[in-house]
C-alpha cells in the first residue's frame, strides 16, 4: 500500500484588458496572430512595460488564497528555446515572487464522512503566457499563434500536501472559485484560462522521505487531473512493486488513452539559466498600496456563506449551492436588491431556475433576463398576483423569450384580479348547476368537495388563487348546512 504525495502548479490567466508587458488585447480568441506587436513577439530593441493591473490582480489572488504579499518583488528571465515563445525567454519570477505562504481550506468526502483540510500554498508568481502551437500532422508542419503570448499568468504552487485525486480535484475547484470571486480569472479550463501541472510521487507509510516524483504537464479539465493522478499512482506502484525506481521526469497525459507518456527528463532551475530581468522595474509596495488593493477585493465565498446562513437564515445546504458559482451568488444578491426576501428568492433560484439550467435550457452566464426581473416574478407569486404554478410557467417563458414577467402574466391571463364579486358569482352558479352533488356533501359525503372545487377553479383561473376558491367554497357550503 502506497501513499500518494501530490503538489500542484496551477496556471491562471488574469482578466486584464491588455497583455502584461504591452498594449495588445488580452482577450481570448481572435484571428491568428492578430493580437501581437513587436514587444510580445520579442523583436530586438523593444522594451516591455509592466501592466499595473496585472500586478494588482496577482496580489488579489494572493489575498484570496491567504498568502503573505512580498513588499519587494523581482522579475527574472527564464531562458528556454521553443517556438511558442519568440523571445526565447519567459519573463517570470524566481526568488522574489509576489505572494508566498498561503493556504486554502478544502473539504473532501472519505467513506461518506466530510473531512476538512488545509492545502498550503508555497508561492504565487506573475509571468507571461506563451503562444500556442498548432501541430498540423497532415502537412507535416507546426503553426504558431502568438495571440496568447504575453497574456498575464499567475502560477500558484502548492506544497506537496495533497494525498488523493479527490483532494486534488477539490483543491482546483476551490482555487477556481476563489479566483472567480476575486475577479481575477474566469477559470475556464476548456478555454485554457486555468491549467494545471500535477507533481506526484508515492511512498510507503513507513518511509521517512517522499518518493521521486513525475510531473504531468498541462491538464485542462478536472476529469483529466483525476484520471492522470489515478493512472500515475498505478504506474508508479507497479514500478516499485517490481523492485524498480521511479525516475524524475516530465510526462504528458493522453486523454484518449487515459495514460501518461514520458516527454523529457525533468529540468532543474539551473537548466533555465534564470537571471534578473533588466528591463522591468522591481516592485516595491508600501503598506498603503497593499491596503488599497485589499480594499478592492470583492466579497469572497466564505463571507457570503456566512451572511446567507447567519443573516438571512438560509440552510447551509442552500447557501452552499448559491455560492458554488459566482454567477449564481451575484444573481441572488442582485435579486435581493429589488425584493428583499432571501428565503423566497433562494428557493425559487434553487428549485426553479437551476432546474432550467440543469436541463440545459439556459446558462447562468447568459440569462436572457435580469436578476431584477426574476425578483419581480418571485414577488408577484408571493403576493399572490399570480399562482405559484403559473409563476413556474412564467419563468419558463422568460427563459425562452427574455420578456418581462408582468408582460407574460398579462398576455397569458395569469394575473389574479381578486375580484370577490366574481368569486361569489361563480360559486353560486356551480352549486346551483350541481344540486345533487351539493346534497351529497350536505349529507356527509366529503369526498365530493374535490369535484365542486375543480369546477370552481376552472372558472376562476386568473381571478383568485386555489386557496381563495377553497376557503370561499367551504364557507358557502357550511352556510347551507
Ligand atoms: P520545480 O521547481 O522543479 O518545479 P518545485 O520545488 O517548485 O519544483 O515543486 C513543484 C511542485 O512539486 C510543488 O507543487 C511541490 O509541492 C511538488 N513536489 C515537490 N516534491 C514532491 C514530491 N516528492 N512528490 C510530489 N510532489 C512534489
Ligand atoms: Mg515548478
Ligand atoms: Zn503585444
Amino acid at each position: 500500500m502506497y501513499i500518494p504525495v501530490i503538489g500542484l502548479e496551477i496556471h491562471a490567466e488574469l482578466l486584464t484588458k491588455s497583455k502584461v508587458f504591452c498594449n495588445c488585447s488580452a482577450e481570448f480568441g481572435g484571428d491568428q496572430n492578430s493580437r501581437c506587436c513587436p514587444v510580445c513577439t520579442g523583436m530586438p530593441g523593444t522594451l516591455p512595460v509592466i501592466n499595473q493591473t496585472a500586478v494588482e490582480y496577482a496580489v488579489k489572488a494572493g489575498f484570496a488564497l491567504n498568502c503573505e504579499i512580498n513588499k519587494f518583488s523581482v522579475f527574472d528571465r527564464k531562458n528556454y528555446f521553443y517556438p511558442d515563445l519568440p523571445k526565447a525567454y519567459q519573463i517570470s519570477q524566481l526568488n522574489y515572487p509576489l505572494c508566498i505562504n498561503g493556504n486554502v481550506p478544502i473539504e473532501v468526502e472519505v467513506n461518506g464522512e466530510k473531512i476538512q483540510k488545509n492545502i498550503r500554498i508555497n508561492r504565487i508568481h506573475l509571468e507571461e503566457d506563451a503562444g500556442k502551437l498548432i501541430h498540423d500532422d497532415y502537412n507535416g508542419v507546426s503553426l504558431a499563434d502568438y495571440n496568447r503570448c504575453g497574456i498575464p499568468l499567475i502560477e500558484i504552487v502548492t506544497e506537496p500536501d495533497i494525498r488523493s485525486a479527490e483532494e486534488a480535484r477539490a483543491f482546483v475547484e476551490k482555487v477556481s472559485l476563489l479566483l472567480q470571486y476575486a475577479g481575477v480569472c474566469d477559470c475556464k479550463m476548456e478555454q485554457g484560462s486555468l491549467r494545471c501541472d500535477v507533481n506526484i510521487s508515492i511512498m510507503k507509510p513507513t518511509d521517512s522521505q517522499f518518493g521521486t516524483r513525475a510531473e504531468i504537464k498541462n491538464l485542462n479539465s478536472l476529469k483529466s487531473i483525476v484520471r492522470a493522478i489515478e493512472y500515475e499512482i498505478k504506474r508508479q506502484s507497479k514500478i516499485l512493486d517490481g523492485g524498480g525506481k521511479v525516475i524524475q521526469e516530465t510526462r504528458r497525459f493522453n486523454d484518449n488513452h487515459g495514460d501518461t507518456k514520458s516527454m523529457r527528463s525533468k529540468e532543474d532551475a539551473h537548466d533555465y539559466r534564470y537571471f534578473p530581468e533588466p528591463d522591468i522595474v522591481q516592485v516595491n509596495f508600501t503598506d498603503e498600496d497593499l491596503a488599497e488593493i485589499r480594499a478592492k477585493l470583492p466579497e469572497l465565498p466564505e463571507k457570503r456563506f456566512e451572511r446567507y446562513t447567519k443573516e438571512y437564515g438560509l440552510s447551509e445546504a442552500d447557501a452552499k449551492i448559491l455560492i458554488s458559482q459566482k454567477t449564481i451568488s451575484d444573481f441572488f444578491n442582485g435579486a435581493l436588491e429589488v425584493y428583499n426576501n432571501p428565503k423566497s428568492i433562494s428557493s425559487f433560484i434553487i428549485v426553479e431556475l437551476l432546474r432550467r439550467v440543469n436541463l440545459g435550457e439556459v446558462s447562468m452566464d447568459n440569462l436572457p433576463f435580469s436578476s431584477k426581473d426574476f425578483a419581480v416574478l418571485v414577488q408577484m407569486a408571493d403576493e399572490e398576483k399570480v399562482s405559484k404554478n403559473d409563476a413556474k410557467t412564467i419563468l419558463r417563458f422568460m427563459v425562452e423569450t427574455g420578456k418581462k414577467p408582468e408582460e407574460i402574466a398579462k398576455e397569458n391571463g395569469f394575473l389574479i384580479t381578486n375580484d370577490t364579486g366574481k368569486v361569489e358569482e361563480v360559486i353560486e352558479n356551480v352549486l346551483s348547476a350541481n344540486k345533487a352533488i351539493v346534497e351529497q356533501w350536505l349529507s356527509g359525503e366529503q369526498k365530493v368537495f374535490g369535484f365542486l372545487m375543480g369546477q370552481c377553479t376552472k372558472e376562476l383561473k386568473g381571478v383568485c388563487t386555489p386557496k381563495v376558491v377553497k376557503d370561499s367554497l367551504e364557507a358557502k357550503l357550511n352556510s347551507m348546512k
